[in-house]
């Protein structure tokens, strides 16, 4: 979560040498988490006790909150000094809030189609916290015919036990947070883990037989040069895995990078600029695709299309129900109607003492809400497929009887104007150099009381 108090605009990226200053730039949901409002709790519960369109698909989120240390660009709420017990007290409240919502009108007899345990580190988790954990789960909601398990670790906390049980659990997509292969840029950046953990880490899961394992890096960590990013491109080939994603570095409130910022009276933050991250990660890309991969999104490529598959993504993207579970989880339910009319966005509790609490003491963690309506509906799905690179509108005119070309002739124009992407019959496609800065291309879609507002 970032820093509640904050009301700093969202920023425009505008040029390639422009630094990299304070704020959130990636569009990971609409509207933004900052117009989600407690008076909208009472709305969500009721949402609960009314049934969803026959076929909507269903995903569970699980949140993981502990991490062995914090990031410096980390702005997630994270425990890093829980005890045993006090892990323990949290999964059990995780599996009664799970409990509660499986015997709800809304999710009462669906069958999972995915399932994503997120963090955090949920890796941070013992093989008998995650028995537990799995088994609990699997107890009061139907995981028969769930397609993906998607699970992200961090490196130094896997054992070929650990992962030869996430294997067993059910896990198909087991994604590591490396971010970095140089040790001295992982420590500058206060990440937990190691060179010499990533290389144990990954030959273990290749060896436990997961179906996609996916690699995360970051552009533009504190302390990147040309030289080294060369070498994260080169050992990343050198492994080969079968999904990639790369992020760009951004700096938002409430990370420690921030904080030291404010402290040095620095406007400007000490990672690379916008066109400097781009060029890495253009590279990366160019350098994947040489290697026989594909570039399946803004931040993805994957070594066989065919094959990988990114089912939380795609689902989500497109206005699946999401339940989501644990402390600041959010999730989505559509209307009864299968979302044709929009929806209602849902966090729970955001610090992990009121979470518990509230579990506990037999009432609901869910803390904010926001239903949208079939407008903001479209936004959303349409925003967030943008960053495929090729859209196509007939989905979206079958869904909300509204053709994106007709409703965002002017922006889109002006986007083929000026040469950032064109049509192709039905599509829009994005080429790869506008989709590295799609996130501020988005905004102008947005409804107007949404594009000057702060994002978290
Ligand atoms: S591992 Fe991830 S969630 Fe944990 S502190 Fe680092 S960035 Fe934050």
């Amino acid at each position: 979560m970032t820093d509640q108090n904050d009301n700093t605009p969202l920023p425009v990226l505008e040029q390639d040498d422009k630094k990299t200053t304070v704020g959130n730039y990636f569009v990971s949901n609409y509207p933004p988490f900052s117009t989600w409002s407690t008076d909208h709790r009472g709305a969500a519960l009721d949402l609960y006790n009314t049934p969803a369109a026959p076929g909507t698909p269903l995903g569970l989120y699980v949140h993981i909150p502990f991490c062995r240390k914090r990031c410096h660009f980390c702005y997630f709420r994270v425990y890093t000094d829980k005890t045993r017990d006090e892990v323990s007290e949290y999964l059990d409240a995780v599996l009664e809030e799970t409990r509660r919502y499986a015997e709800t009108e809304r999710i009462r007899g669906r069958k999972l189609k995915f399932v994503y345990f997120g963090g955090g580190t949920p890796s941070y988790l013992s093989e008998k916290q995650l028995t537990y954990l799995f088994e609990g789960l699997k107890e009061v909601l139907d995981w028969s015919e769930v397609e993906e398990v998607a699970f992200e670790c961090e490196p130094g906390t896997l054992s070929t036990r650990k992962l030869e049980c996430l294997k067993s659990l059910g896990v198909t997509r087991l994604s590591l947070g490396i971010e970095n292969f140089n040790d001295q840029i992982l420590e500058l950046n206060n990440r937990a883990h190691r060179s010499q953990q990533v290389g144990n880490a990954y030959d273990w899961a290749v060896d436990a037989g997961f179906q996609q394992i996916n690699i995360d890096l970051i552009a533009g960590m504190l302390g990147e040069t040309d030289a080294n990013w060369r070498h994260n491109i080169d050992t990343l080939l050198e492994m080969k895995p079968e999904a990639v994603t790369i992020y760009q570095m951004e700096v938002p409130y409430n990370t420690t990078i921030y904080k030291d910022m404010k402290e040095s009276g620095a406007d400007e933050a000490p990672v690379a600029d916008w066109g400097t991250k781009r060029r890495w990660v253009t590279d990366a890309y160019a350098a994947l695709e040489d290697a026989g991969y594909t570039v399946t999104s803004a931040y993805t490529a994957v070594r066989d299309p065919d094959a990988i598959k990114f089912v939380y993504r795609d689902a989500l993207w497109s206005g699946a129900d999401m339940l989501a579970v644990g402390v600041s989880s959010f999730g989505y339910l559509t209307n009864s109607d299968g979302g044709h009319s929009g929806g209602m966005h849902i966090q729970n509790q955001h610090d992990i003492v009121p979470y518990i609490s509230a579990v506990t003491g037999g009432d609901s963690p869910v803390y904010r809400a926001l239903p949208i309506d079939k407008e903001e509906a479209l936004i959303r799905e349409w925003v967030l497929q943008m960053k495929l690179g090729r859209i196509s509108r007939k989905p979206f005119i079958d869904k909300f009887g509204v053709d994106p070309f007709e409703k965002w002739a002017g922006v889109l124009k002006g986007y083929v104007d000026d040469g950032l992407m064109h049509i192709e019959g039905d599509e829009l496609v994005i080429p790869r150099q506008t989709l590295l800065r799609i996130d501020t291309l988005l905004i102008a879609l947005f409804k107007p009381e949404h594009q000057g507002v702060r994002y978290a």
